[in-house]
This record gives structure tokens, sequence and C-alpha cells, in this order.
């Protein structure tokens, strides 16, 4: 399972070869690192409610892309963002409701 620290050095790989002057190869392993980044769990973000019909229905938003997410929608829950792929956290904080 890829850590932030794997992130972390592969980003500090591409920026050494940036400053060998090898573009290419910082640009490919700078991608390579953003989309395992996207492995990573992520908290989902601006946790919000909103009322439809009479009936109170949580929303949330994809840290990465900011793709909204209501509860009332298949997509609730997903395991990964439908729109970037990042990987979505959905426990909420212990002091949040
Ligand atoms: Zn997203």
């Amino acid at each position: 399972m890829i850590t932030l620290q794997d992130i972390k050095h592969l980003d500090s790989i591409a920026s050494a070869h940036k400053r060998h002057g090898d573009e290419n190869n910082a640009k490919l392993l700078h991608e390579a690192a953003v989309i395992l980044s996207k492995e990573i769990p992520a908290q989902v973000t601006d946790r919000d409610s909103f009322e439809y019909s009479g009936i109170r229905f949580k929303s949330a938003r994809c840290p990465a892309c900011r793709t909204r997410y209501d509860e009332d929608d298949d997509r609730w829950l997903s395991k990964y963002c439908t729109i970037c792929g990042q990987q979505l956290d959905w426990n909420e904080d212990a002091n949040d409701g």
C-alpha cells in the first residue's frame, strides 16, 4: 500500500531530475506522484445538509476536485471520486454529530 512518505519520496526524485535538467523524467515522475496520491484516502470536505421533499439529506465534497455528493445519490459513500479518482474517507470526526 502506498503511503504519503512514498509519494514525497517520488516527488523528491522528480525534483532531482528537474535540477539536473531532465524535464521529461521530472514531469513523468511528478505525474505518477499525483496519480498515486489519489490512492491515499482523503476526508470529504464541506459537509452540509439540504432539504428535499421534506426530508433532510447530507452533502459533502471531494477534497481534490470539489465534486459535490448528495446523500440521496447513488454515489454517496463511493470509495473513489467518480470524477477525479481520489479515494475518499467518509468517516466523520468524532466530535461532529
Ligand atoms: Zn474528485
